[in-house]
């Protein structure tokens, strides 16, 4: 019985059970299985040396481990050393640990239109902020701004994975991409730690927020408000998660039941 499963401290609120074991029952792959993995941080190395013997196919890995799950591998992707964190890990025979980054690629998956030499801003400069630039970069996007509460930590991501730094993001640019985890809290308002306010979405065609939650995010009901094109945190994990799937598995992911389950429907709903 092939086992899949995600590593993360907490984790107990991940979606990615249930969309795993949806896609697999729509598959009729009847004997694999997906476990939350609630490991804390300093069993994580004798946690996934052991998931191979017990049966694991795979796991994903998210908070606070991806930094971590990337140094624990034997091999890894260019893209996940590139980016410096692994959120796939598949285990080969004998045990040995091959690593992924497919938050990359499903950004690019994700987003309605092929960003080669577009413009984008990107808010935040985290693990998730790396993955983004590296993956706008990687297809060809003209130029990526990076905007950071914290500035020295948008220099880092800059001067390791390419994009430029701004103080203040510019009017007008084809994507603007939120990679902050402002927008988490329920009823908080994203405008007043972020550097823009609801009108100045406007200038932007299209919103990418990578945080969700039950609820559609501030930042999201804003865009959708002012007519802005969203791509919303569920979408993403979605398009991560398929990217994963189809490494495991060996088949292309059924998006739409691993979509319905990640927003909580039943596939037939
Ligand atoms: P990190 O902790 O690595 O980075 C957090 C980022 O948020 C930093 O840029 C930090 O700025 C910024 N930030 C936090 N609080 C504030 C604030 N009050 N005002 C302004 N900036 C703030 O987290 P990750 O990059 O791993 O994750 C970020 C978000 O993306 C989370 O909401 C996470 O859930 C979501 N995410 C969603 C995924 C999906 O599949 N949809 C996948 C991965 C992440 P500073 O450097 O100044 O502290």
């Amino acid at each position: 019985m092939p086992i899949c499963g995600v590593l993360g401290w907490p984790v107990r609120h991940s979606r990615s059970p249930a969309m795993h074991e949806a896609g697999y029952a729509a598959l009729g792959l009847d004997d694999w299985r997906y476990q939350l993995l609630p490991v804390p941080p300093e069993l994580l190395g004798e946690t996934v040396r052991a998931l191979p013997a017990a049966g694991f196919a795979g796991a994903n890995v998210t908070i606070p481990h991806k930094q971590a799950a990337l140094a624990l591998a034997d091999q890894a992707t260019p893209s996940a050393r590139a980016i410096g964190a692994a959120n796939t890990l598949t285990f080969q025979p004998g045990g040995r640990i091959h690593a992924d980054n497919t938050d990359a690629p499903g950004l690019i998956d994700a987003l309605p239109r092929d960003p080669a030499g577009t413009t984008a801003v990107v808010l935040g400069a985290g693990g998730s902020a790396r993955a983004v630039v590296w993956a706008l970069l990687d297809a060809g996007a003209a130029d990526v701004l990076v905007w950071n509460r914290t500035r020295a930590r948008a220099e880092r991501l800059c001067a390791e994975i390419g994009g430029r730094v701004v103080d203040d993001p510019p009017q007008t640019a084809d994507l603007l991409i939120n990679t902050t985890s402002v927008g988490l809290q329920w009823g908080e308002d994203p405008f007043k730690a972020l550097p823009l306010d609801a009108d100045d979405l406007r200038g932007y065609p299209c919103l990418v927020d990578l945080a969700y939650g039950s609820a559609p995010t501030g930042l999201v009901s804003a865009a959708r408000a002012a007519g802005v094109e969203v791509v919303d945190g569920l979408e993403i994990l979605v398009r991560q998660g398929a990217r994963s799937f189809e490494r495991w598995t060996g088949r292309p992911a059924p998006l739409d039941v691993l979509r319905s389950a990640a927003r909580g429907k039943s596939a037939a709903a």
